[in-house]
């Protein structure tokens, strides 16, 4: 399953003619400099590509047409260096489309007190150039991220490449499928949404198939293919038996050996990257997809339960924003299960019925064949393991009636106190910033669901830029939270998007 692009970005430097050639070209070189050592940095996650100067209303329309059309260019990052009369840029920023940047920097880090005169002062005027130049981005109401400081500046460089990866994440949204099998889980509210509005909004095509289909697939795939998947498990994960008889256990595990396959078939023909399934609606299998779903997570496709194909294009979402991190901790689906509230120690165990991501793992993970205690199916085979330490960022997306409402917050990630040898699911167990007794208030008023998107490799910063990307409402619940505040912020944002 791909998860990562080639894509590129675009590096747009705006200035005018009235400065005289040998000031272009000076503009020029900065931006060409400047360019190169960001993709020198090793801080970007994609390559940065240099444009020649704007300066006429002509090539700034060209330029972001051009980016409109290149199916590589997944965002414009624009600098004025000098002044740059901003009524040139309407009709450019009107026809553009993709994600954009303004990176408030200067080529010169320090003042250069012993030579400056008024030639550098008028080449050097990013100061007053890029005011100009955002306050017709925000006449105009357009999004765009502004990162202020020098580019040589590792926390500038930083900031560009979370950016990016948020960009990428608006980009690549437009054409997430997700697969369901069998519909949202009868009754339950808050799955539930608008999947037209959910398209438009967007762009996530979320098409439906009777589970029947991918038995079809499940049941053709050939003994010896399952035989090596087997193998491949038994290689990898610990056995833990709890006392069952080797070969029947070894029989349980290959049923979804078998489910991985054929259901990595039927979504990779029709291109698929997230799945929905509903332990009620199983049709002709024989176990309710754990193993299988755990498998497909850690190779990039999105998952939720219980029909839950937001949480499922979401979680397929934040593994693109994440692609290709080095010492990535993980991105998983995730369901707040049950509490710790002993003073001092509270927080959450999250887990789901099987299905977490492995990529969360920390240590060894190990497969068990357990009842699930719920449906009438066979015992399932699962991946079984507790989770990393660390920050990370669980989100909700709901669905108001009116609106999406994206609902953030920030976790931190703890070891479990003891081990749990009963408990037969994969956990992982966090308190809510900025506690869980404000966390969790806020996130009901808020109208969070039970089944989040969980990632620790994204910030709260880079899911509320995407949110305002998508033109949706986002509510933040981090160390700054106070529930009075939170309370008002939810009445202000009712208006403000109805
Ligand atoms: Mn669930």
């Amino acid at each position: 399953m791909k998860t990562m692009k080639n894509y590129k970005f675009w590096f747009c430097t705006g200035s005018q003619d009235l400065y005289g050639d040998e000031c272009l070209r000076k503009v020029a070189d900065h931006s060409a400099k400047i360019v190169d050592a960001l993709n020198a940095s090793g801080k970007l996650p994609y390559e940065v590509v240099l444009k020649p100067t704007l300066i006429t209303q002509a090539s700034i329309r060209q330029t972001f047409n051009d980016a409109n059309n290149d199916a590589d260019c997944a965002g414009v990052i624009t600098w004025m260096h000098t002044f740059s009369p901003a009524k040139m840029w309407i009709l450019g920023l009107q026809e553009y489309k993709k994600p954009l940047c303004h990176l408030h920097t200067q080529f010169n880090e320090e003042i250069p007190y012993d030579t400056i005169d008024m030639d550098f002062m008028n080449e050097n005027q990013s100061a007053h150039g890029d005011r100009e130049y955002g306050h017709i981005v925000t006449r105009m109401g357009i999004e765009r991220k502004i990162i202020v400081g020098h580019w040589a500046n590792e926390s500038v460089q930083n900031q560009l490449g979370s950016w990016m990866r948020t960009a990428v994440g608006v980009m690549e949204s437009s054409h997430i499928r997700v697969c369901r099998f069998g519909d949202n889980m009868n009754n339950v509210a808050v799955t539930e949404g608008d999947k037209v509005e959910a398209q438009i909004k967007f762009g996530w095509e979320i098409d439906h198939y009777n589970v029947n289909d991918v038995v079809d697939y499940v049941n053709a795939v050939a003994d010896g293919d399952v035989n090596a998947l087997v193998e491949e498990y038994y290689s990898k994960y610990q056995i833990i038996l709890d006392g069952r008889d080797e070969a029947e256990f070894r029989k349980h595990v290959a049923v979804q050996a078998a489910i991985e396959i054929g259901m990595k078939r039927f979504l990779e023909e029709r291109d698929y990257h997230a799945v929905v399934t509903h332990f009620g609606m199983l049709g002709g299998l024989k176990q309710l997809p754990g193993l299988a779903i755990q498998r497909l997570m850690e190779q990039g496709y999105g998952f939720g339960g219980e029909g839950d194909w937001k949480t499922a294009a979401m979680v397929r979402l934040m593994k693109i924003m994440t692609a290709g991190i080095k010492d990535a901790k993980g991105t998983s689906f995730m369901e707040d299960y049950t509490y710790n509230l002993v003073p001092g120690k509270e927080g959450i165990l999250q887990a789901h019925m099987l299905e977490v991501c492995p990529t969360i793992a920390d240590g060894p993970i190990s497969m068990r064949v357990n009842p699930l205690s719920m449906g009438n199916r066979e015992d399932p085979a699962r991946l079984v393991f507790t989770s990393k330490v660390g920050s990370g960022v669980a989100t909700s997306l709901i669905d108001m009636g009116n609106r999406f409402r994206l609902l953030v917050n920030a976790v931190d990630c703890k070891k479990n106190e003891k081990p749990m040898p009963n408990l037969p699911v994969a956990t992982a167990f966090w308190t809510p910033q900025p506690n869980l007794e404000i966390g969790a208030a806020a996130w009901i008023l808020a109208g969070g669901a039970h089944h989040t998107a969980f990632s620790y490799d994204l910030s709260v910063e880079q899911m509320v830029d995407w949110a305002d990307a998508m033109g949706i409402e986002s509510v933040v619940i981090d160390n700054n939270t106070n529930l009075r505040d939170f309370k008002n912020e939810l009445k202000w944002n009712s208006i403000y998007y109805r």
